[in-house]
């Protein structure tokens, strides 16, 4: 028995209704599907926008303007919340829906790609856009704290102070791997842990989401084809590791399956190369593991069967331009009757991407981090709302939305907000933000069920990424 059960409503259809826009060939093998993911919490109509709530929170906002905006599952960060407050702390109040508030559907991803981008990576570059031929950078490169230094070297360079010093007296960089996991420095208070994939399923399981990912280590696309065929080999062992311990793990009270409770999602790797994403995707589609059910009392009763992974994600960095050919290597190969989850992709273009080449589940902060600075998005493209032109304009912020900022305030008031720097400047400006990236996909979801989706996105974007 699965946690989740995900069922195809309907696939993405061609039907040579677009040849007005000559845009046919694009659609030729359609690997996009409108389905139903029913979770221990709550029904998510696929494909949706998962909202960021790094640290069990989406960043200013309630869990109640969450759910108003239309929002129907969360995902929290495992690195962060072990880190602070800790994840038996959650576990304590109930797990993360307990001690939140947020009542919906929630995922955890497995703390990998912050692991690597906050220490092994730090200063390579890690973001999930590299840059492209122009060399815009998509996303703005994750950048730590640096970590304390610790008394007593107080002289030392920084990279001696970001460095760890491992008990038998070698020094480490701020985060160092090895074959069973990765020791890496708190970018709280610069303190030593080890993540192996029995520890981060571990944690995972205190948190409590109905779905968690695999522990994967996440590359910087920037590494040589070699080392990304070596890490690919680790990531395939700790997503057995990780298969392995959760599908086994029982809860200590019950004595029940956690498996029964919480879904686990493998990590598609490989970087820009078709070869290691293709050989990815067939190893996790068809990785198994052994386990034992209890049939009864009778414990000499226990049957043995096979399970495997519940769902998929795809990580790791894309060159924007080539995003979607490295999805659909992917998706063609991954089981049709599981959910997809791209890790990392918000922008409204990608996103029609991503559908169209198969997947149903998308993360990415972007609307919050934007919402933050002032940046709203609308069907005309990005605004900054601190623009002096707005100092005076009472219109509605995007005429015929229908979130609760557009609904009762003006763009002049949020210029007032974030020109004094008032906090519910922020909050609107996420609810707006949260809305429109949620209604976005909500649209697109109802493009597949009505056969209309290229023309939905041709429409669309012409308006969206219109420069003028
Ligand atoms: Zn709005």
């Amino acid at each position: 028995m699965s946690a989740i059960n995900f069922k195809i409503e309907k696939k993405l259809t061609v039907s040579g209704k677009n040849s007005a826009t000559n845009e046919e060939s694009l659609y030729r093998a359609p690997l996009g599907r409108a389905g139903i993911l029913t979770t221990p919490h709550g029904v998510i109509h696929t494909p949706a926008f998962v909202t960021v709530g790094t640290k069990a929170t989406v960043k200013g906002i309630t869990p109640e303007m969450l759910e108003e905006a239309g929002a129907e599952v969360m995902l929290a960060n495992t690195y962060h919340l072990y880190l602070q407050p800790g994840d038996e702390i959650i576990a304590k109040a109930g797990g993360l829906q307990g001690f939140s508030g947020w009542n919906g559907p929630t995922m955890t991803d497995s703390g990998g790609f912050q692991v690597f981008s906050l220490g092994v990576a730090l200063g390579k570059n890690i973001t999930k856009f590299t840059k492209s031929a122009n060399g815009e950078l998509a996303e703005p490169q994750i950048q730590a704290p640096a970590p304390e230094a610790k008394s007593g070297s107080k002289n030392a360079s920084k990279s001696e102070a970001d460095a760890i010093l491992r008990e038998d007296g070698q020094v480490l960089k701020p985060a160092q791997i090895d074959a069973n996991g990765v020791m890496f420095r708190s970018v709280i208070d610069g303190s030593v842990h080890y993540f192996t994939p029995e520890k981060s399923i571990q944690i995972q399981h205190n948190i409590g989401a109905d779905m968690i990912f695999a522990f994967d280590e996440c590359t910087s696309p920037n590494e040589p084809y070699a080392y990304q065929a070596e890490s690919l080999d680790r990531t395939h062992r700790w997503a057995k590791q990780s298969l392995e311990y959760h599908k086994n793990a029982r809860d200590s009270k019950t004595g029940e399956l956690i498996s029964d409770k919480q879904a686990i999602f493998g990590i598609v790797q490989g970087g820009r190369h078709e070869r290691l994403r293709k050989e990815s995707a067939e190893v996790l589609a068809n990785m198994k593991v052994k386990i034992q059910d209890a049939t009864g009392a009778d414990s000499s009763s226990e049957e043995v069967r096979e399970v495997s992974f519940d769902g998929f994600g795809i990580g790791g960095s894309f060159a924007k331009e080539d995003m979607g050919d490295a999805v659909r290597w992917v998706n063609e190969i991954l089981p049709e009757d599981k959910p997809r989850h791209l890790l990392g992709i918000g922008e409204a273009e990608d996103l029609f991407d991503a559908v169209e080449n198969g997947c149903d589940l998308f993360d990415c902060v972007m609307p919050t981090r934007n919402g933050r600075t002032g940046t709203l998005l609308t069907k005309f493209g990005k605004v900054n709302i601190m623009n002096a032109k707005y100092k005076d304009d009472f219109t509605q912020l995007e005429e015929g939305c229908g979130c609760y900022t557009c609904k009762k305030y003006t763009r002049a008031y949020l210029n007032h907000l974030f020109k004094a720097k008032e906090m519910l400047g922020g909050t609107l400006a996420t609810v707006h933000n949260l809305y429109f990236t949620i209604n976005l996909v909500k649209k697109i979801r109802q493009s597949i069920l009505d056969d209309n989706f290229a023309k939905f996105k041709a429409e669309f974007l012409a308006l969206y990424l219109k420069r003028d």
